[in-house]
């Protein structure tokens, strides 16, 4: 999966320390990021790499983790960079390039600088929020309030039954590749609780048994994962659609069910537990 990235390790720990000239410097605009021009494998610039680099912390160059012990920075404003060695290329490339270490890397940038992007001022009486010196936490020094990243919980549920797996495909998300049952833990709930709500809602099924299996920080959509197999509750098997959110779902055997190769998705390897008779 995508976090699996041994043996690099990854080091979360907020420790803003000066970078170094081979520290890594994460750009983005949006859901593009600066990288460079090469073919079939992925390199970030690194500060020895940027003309004249500023190496200061600041409003403007944030100090993101590390791997092993190479630092990772971010730059909040666009870098001077030679075009002839670094371009701008979708976000979407941190699902299937090499190195993988540096694609999670990449990908779990992304998700801080969305939330530093869209975070600026306070929510509350609108002034500049500031960055702690002690933790990842931007605060208000105006009105007080404390913005820690935002992760949402959510969960997908390989239902079992009679040997069988329930497998979904959404609707209108362009999606053409059949899936578990997904959704995201709502204010109140536990995540046991998300699991039979959102079997409910998308199938119209109830499930008893509930194993955990594992969970994945999935960065593309500030998600935390957690992975649950389930068995129907009962005999009957028959779907009842919620067609605003799934085009179709069907019971399949681990011959039939549909699996993409294995990849960087929790869901996959599900999938792959299911049809290798390891569930
Ligand atoms: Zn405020």
């Amino acid at each position: 999966m995508i976090q699996d990235i041994t043996p690099h390790t990854y080091h979360n720990e907020y420790r803003p320390v000066p970078p170094e000239q081979e520290s890594l410097v994460l750009y983005f605009e949006g859901d593009r990021v600066l990288v460079k021009r090469q073919e079939g494998s992925l390199s970030f610039p690194c500060f020895s790499e940027l003309p004249a680099p500023e190496l200061k912390l600041s409003q403007d160059l944030l100090y993101l983790f590390s791997i092993d012990d190479r630092t990772f920075y971010l730059a909040r404003q666009r870098p001077a960079f030679d075009e002839t060695l670094f371009k701008m290329e979708s976000i979407r490339i941190f699902r299937d390039t090499p190195p993988g270490w540096l694609s999670f890397a990449g990908i779990t940038a992304h998700q801080l600088y969305h939330w530093y992007d869209s975070h600026r001022f306070c929510g509350k009486c609108g002034r500049p929020l500031v960055h702690s010196s002690k933790e990842r936490m931007l605060h208000c020094p105006d009105c007080g309030i404390m913005e820690y990243p935002k992760i949402s919980p959510a969960v997908i549920v390989g239902i079992l039954h009679r040997d069988r797996l329930l497998m979904s495909k959404y609707a209108g998300r362009g999606a053409t590749h059949y899936a578990l049952i997904a959704g995201f833990a709502e204010i109140g709930e536990t995540i046991e609780e998300t699991v039979k709500r959102e079997v409910y809602e998308e199938v119209g099924l109830h499930v008893k048994n509930l194993r955990y299996y594992k969970s994945q920080p999935w960065s593309f959509s500030d998600t935390l994962l957690f992975g649950f197999f389930a068995e129907l509750e009962g005999e009957d098997d028959s779907i009842t659609l919620d067609t605003q959110e799934l085009a179709t779902a069907g019971w399949f055997t681990r011959e039939e069910a549909p699996a993409q190769p294995l990849n960087i998705s929790l869901t996959s390897e599900m999938i792959w537990k299911f049809k290798n008779g390891e569930v």
